[in-house]
């Protein structure tokens, strides 16, 4: 398969802003595929050669892959940067230069997908001393081989810029309608992806076998599963009113969730965002080596930073001593962690993601052998509302952010990747203020005057909506930063900067500095209110209406552990706008 089919068809996705359209460009490009390529294109779509879950990244640095260009192009590393400045986009001026010199040559050999993704595959491999100038030859030569157009995309892919804003549910409503026999085959497509974390093997499986295997597709050690999460709620009976009048309720730590995989003595962490923490927490592997008894096993658990003194539960902020290369050992020393256990998804060859939450939990406590780094969250079974909040009410006493209160009806499976009704979690916070925090992306930018003159002002913020895909302005923040975070923030975002509105960003405003959706920051808002400003559930509760957030300010914590996926969702806006209504009411 020549590599211009895939460039042709990210011209065409380039060009719209319209996800339906697409789509459409997607399932035309994967239909042409041979099956054997499939996953390639479908990583590649993407920006990527792996499922993020391998951590395996292109990254080229611009500097290197200039030099490489210069080198394809026949010109000085000088001209491309000059021109740099002025495009702000390598890619594009890579088209420019590789333009002229098609003038004067014909290309040889077209360019395969094959050869693409094998040599983008080597030179991310390659590492050590050597390695630079390995990575200049091999991008140099594909470069030199490649059109124009192709040469802009093999640009913007290694240096990680290739944004055309394919998220995955578009792959997978491309999927359902090239291979799976329809629209209506998403929700099957879907499901083996949030289970798998891989759309790629998703893609290849459902192009060779079809859809029946998919709907047989079952959790496999080794590749995390998307996580379940819980919806919110802020009195006892509602909550056993929604849970059908009896839950299991746990304490809810404050740490950082782990899923862990057991083969043997083989341990694999992964983090909410399914990265790869393994080595970010030697201590965890070794109790789960030690203390899951099973030969194989998925687990989920907190892990919660303790006083080695005291043995007492520290803030969730302890932990970011963990997320570092070097000194891994003195940080496991000052802040050990205790895992708090809370699911068991997949045991010695049982797939339990499907069975409900009593079996899942019987499993876990069968398999985890207590010690004192290694527990079962601790849990009541409630019946009542009074029980349910005096084991809240002790829990906060304890210093615990709450509750979370988890179905045991028969329908109570675990739903990967999905925030529903089968989890509720109940906070401290909805006591004492009308808002929780929430976790909002930051989508644009103003420029500052005065003392932040030459960085931002004010930072747009948008809720993420999964029915549209869209991220969906909801409030403009300037307070609650300090001056590091006037310096952090500029700098996270900075590779995200966008020269045009992101076609997944949902706003009428109109902004300085426009970023992709990335970075996801937790605000802390007065109320909600009706706005016609902000487009976040528009038309939703009133006609011509968004709902907005009100004097928010920048809580201090930034959630690298959350993509931009994971923020704060629409309708929990929605949810939470109207429970204030009612607290106001009642
Ligand atoms: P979310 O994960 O729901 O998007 P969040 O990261 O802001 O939101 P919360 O909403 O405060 O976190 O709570 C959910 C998180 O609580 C889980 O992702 C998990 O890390 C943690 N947690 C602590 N104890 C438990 C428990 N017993 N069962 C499930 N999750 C728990």
């Amino acid at each position: 398969m020549r590599y211009s089919s895939i460039a042709d068809a990210y011209e065409r996705i380039e060009a719209t802003t319209k996800r339906l359209e697409m789509t459409d460009y997607l399932v035309e490009i994967l239909k042409e595929t041979p099956t054997s390529l499939i996953d390639k294109v479908v990583y590649l779509t993407q920006g990527k050669l792996y499922p993020d879950f391998f951590g395996i990244e292109i990254g080229i640095a611009e500097k290197l892959a200039v030099r490489a260009v210069a080198r394809a192009a026949g010109h000085r590393e000088k001209d491309i940067e000059e021109d740099m400045q002025k495009t702000g986009d390598l890619g594009e001026t890579t088209q420019k230069f590789m333009e002229k010199k098609t003038q004067s040559t014909f290309f040889s050999t077209p360019l395969t997908v094959q050869r693409v993704y094998e040599t983008l595959d080597k030179t991310a491999n390659s590492t050590g001393s050597g390695s630079v100038d390995m990575k200049l030859s091999m991008l140099a030569g594909l470069l030199s081989d490649a059109s124009p157009s192709e040469a802009k995309y093999i640009v913007r892919t290694v240096t990680g810029s290739l944004r055309l804003g394919i998220a995955d549910m578009t792959v997978l409503d491309a999927l359902a309608v090239a291979f799976g026999g329809g629209k209506e085959t998403r929700e099957e497509l879907e499901r083996a992806y949030n289970i798998s974390s891989d759309l790629g093997r998703v893609a290849k499986l459902v192009a060779e076998e079809g859809i029946e295997r998919i709907k047989q597709f079952e959790v496999l050690p080794g590749e995390p599963i998307r996580p379940m999460l819980a919806e919110r709620l802020s009195s006892s009976a509602e909550i056993l009113e929604k849970l059908g009048g009896k839950c299991r309720a746990e304490y809810k730590y404050d740490g950082e969730r782990i899923q862990a995989h057991k083969k043997n003595n083989d341990v694999i962490l992964f983090s909410r965002r399914l990265e790869n923490i393994t080595d970010q927490y030697p201590d965890g592997v070794e109790y789960i080596q030690k203390h899951v008894m099973a030969k194989e096993a998925i687990v989920e658990a907190e892990a919660v930073a303790v006083d080695p003194q005291t043995g007492e539960m520290k803030p969730f902020q302890e932990l970011m001593h963990r997320r570092r290369k070097y000194g891994i050992q003195e940080a496991m020393k000052e802040h050990p962690i205790t895992l708090f256990m809370f699911e068991a998804l997949y045991v010695d060859g049982k797939d339990l993601t499907l069975q409900p939450y009593p079996v899942r939990h019987e499993y876990l406590k069968k398999i985890i052998e207590k010690t004192d780094n290694v527990k079962v969250a601790e849990s009541i079974i409630a019946e009542n509302p009074e029980e349910l909040e005096q084991f809240f009410e002790k829990t906060v006493d304890d210093g615990s952010e709450g509750i979370m209160c988890k179905s045991m009806n028969q329908d109570s499976v675990y739903q990967a990747g999905a925030r529903g009704w089968l989890w509720i979690k109940y906070k401290r916070d909805y006591k004492s203020e009308i808002t929780d925090t929430v976790d909002l992306v930051v989508v644009g930018a103003f420029y500052g005057r005065g003392k932040r003159a030459g960085t931002y002002g004010a930072y747009l913020l948008a809720a993420y909506n999964p029915d549209t895909d869209t991220f969906e302005s909801v409030t403009k923040v300037g307070t609650g930063f300090t001056d590091a975070d006037l310096e952090k923030l500029p700098k996270l975002l900075d590779s995200h900067k966008i020269s045009h509105k992101h076609p997944r960003v949902d706003s009428t405003l109109e902004m300085d500095v426009w970023f992709e959706p990335k970075v996801v920051i937790e605000i802390r808002g007065a109320d909600i209110t009706l706005s016609p400003i902000h487009t976040c559930a528009m038309n939703i509760i009133r006609e011509g209406s968004g709902v907005a957030i009100r004097f928010p300010r920048f809580t201090g914590k930034y959630r690298v552990d959350k993509s931009a996926e994971d923020a704060t969702t629409t309708q929990e806006l929605v949810e939470m706008y109207r429970g204030q209504l009612k607290k106001i009411d009642g």
